[in-house]
């Protein structure tokens, strides 16, 4: 197509809402800032109707394509949902060769861009002679730096993580106990764990690697990921990219009418992100430690996952049984002037944003981090499955954004974790200062001439200048 054309870009989605928004964010300000289109290719499982609603949100040059479905009722129940992402992926390279062929026929298609389960893609955009593939990585330059070495470490450590006598230390990061690394890479003899390592092999190919984190978050893996090093791609973090909070348009909220009733930063919002629930046990002790710590709570509650995986409602957001009937006897009654629990959903980043709001309890999953840094909500982790353990390490024993709640989730360390986050003048006290420094780094990254701004500003400049 033409010079004067605008510089278009082709984003494969992996599904799930948190892989989706962040994408959606990075095309929304590279259309914004930077004159380009975008066209995100999605997978045919992932069609949800929030999915689709969501879509049909974006400004007009944000388009949306979805893949056919392939065929993966050969894999067995149960499969990871990492590997199923990753065998639709890989699955569908045939029929996404076809749509980038013809994407460059039709649009200026300077760049492909694939998220973390995504890299197989690289095989088609190279059949259709994209010029460049870069990697999105929604998660964190641990995360990322843990990929990375992750032929290395396979060759490297036979046994199983959980089983290291001593925490995974990784250059620039802090480390991990064996038992909090990633996971999908958990159990050795699941397919789950050998796409992961391959994935890890494939980075390689991308010509750059876009992540969704910031300096001033993990400052000992950034100062090395920005280093140039041989045979590994180019980092650019280009984050915090978070859901724009588009205002009060949604219509009334129970949620949010009701914080508007209580105290400045009186509020710890409950929350374990779009697919987290707990077992039946966890729930209660957690409704007995909100109601022990005495402060205000606000607890999106789901069904217990005891039926299930941990992620079980990963595709579909909405609780399969009433979760009310595993609250503890009486627990709604008694807390009725301090708390409120809804079922299933809350508009999180408004509840983040809302003045009411002084704490987070979360699954620790990255995008709500980033929610919560953004809004400078000091955090409580309770890390579920993903990434998030590892995260929760991160953030308590790194950075120092968060207090984790011990592994024995008894009601009297969940309050205590929760009243220290919320008035503690001890390491409460540290945590809520090192959150204000950081929203305030997140925000001057962001602007013109910041490091994120920067950064994404210097990636269209590859995409455009070096055009061939
Ligand atoms: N979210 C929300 N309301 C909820 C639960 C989740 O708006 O009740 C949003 C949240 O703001 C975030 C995303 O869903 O943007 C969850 O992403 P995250 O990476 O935290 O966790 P995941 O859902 O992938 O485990």
């Amino acid at each position: 197509a033409a010079a004067a054309a605008p510089p278009h870009v082709a984003m494969l989605v992996t599904p799930g809402m948190g892989h989706l928004i962040p994408l959606a964010e990075l095309a929304k300000r590279l259309a914004r800032r930077h004159g380009a289109a975008a066209t995100l290719l999605t997978f045919a499982s992932a069609a949800s109707a929030t999915q689709r609603a969501f879509l049909a949100s974006l400004p007009p040059a944000v388009t949306s394509l979805a893949l056919p479905p392939v065929d993966l009722s050969d894999l067995p129940r149960g499969a990871a949902i990492e590997t199923l992402m990753s065998e639709e992926c890989a699955r569908s390279v045939p029929a996404l060769t076809d749509i980038l062929r013809d994407l460059r026929r039709r649009t200026r298609l300077v760049a492909f861009v694939a998220d973390l389960f995504g890299a197989d893609s690289f095989d088609a955009a190279r059949a259709a002679g994209v010029a460049r593939l870069y990697l999105f990585f929604p998660s964190n330059l641990h995360a990322l730096t843990l990929f990375l070495h992750l032929p290395e470490l396979d060759a490297a450590v036979p046994g199983e993580f959980r089983d290291l006598a001593e925490p995974l230390r990784l250059p620039g990061c802090v480390p991990i106990p064996g038992p909090d690394v990633l996971m999908p890479l958990q159990d050795k003899s699941n397919p789950c764990y050998r796409w992961m390592v391959h994935h890890g092999a494939k980075y390689r190919e991308a010509d750059a690697i876009l992540v969704n984190s910031f300096d001033a978050a993990e400052p000992g893996p950034a100062k090395i990921l920005r280093q140039p090093a041989p045979g590994r791609p180019a980092v650019f973090p280009v984050g915090p990219l978070i859901q724009a909070d588009r205002g009060g348009s949604d219509g009334p909220c129970p949620c949010l009418e009701w914080l508007d009733r209580q105290p400045a930063r009186s509020v710890i919002f409950v929350s374990f992100g779009s697919g987290g629930a707990l077992p039946a046990e966890q729930m209660r002790e957690l409704a007995l430690g909100l109601e022990l710590s005495g402060q205000r709570f606000l607890w999106v509650v789901r069904s217990p996952s005891d039926e299930g995986a941990v992620n079980d409602n990963y595709y579909d957001a909405e609780s399969k049984k009433d979760p009310f009937a595993y609250l503890p006897e009486g627990f709604v009654d008694r807390t009725r002037d301090v708390g409120l629990v809804v079922p299933s959903w809350a508009p999180q980043i408004k509840v983040l944003a809302h003045g009411a709001t002084g704490g987070f309890l979360t699954h620790c999953g990255w995008n709500s981090v980033l929610e919560s840094l953004v809004y400078g909500v000091p955090m409580v982790a309770w890390p579920l499955y993903a990434e998030q353990r590892q995260n929760a390490v991160m953030l308590s024993e790194g950075v120092g954004a968060a207090i984790r709640v011990p592994e024995s989730k008894g009601r009297e360390k969940i309050a205590a974790a929760v009243r220290e986050v919320m008035e503690g003048e001890g390491r409460g006290a540290t945590v809520r200062a090192k959150v204000a420094e950081l929203q305030k780094a997140a925000a001057e990254g962001l602007q013109e001439g910041g490091a994120a701004a920067a950064a994404l500003a210097e990636v269209v400049e590859k995409w455009t200048c070096e055009e061939n």
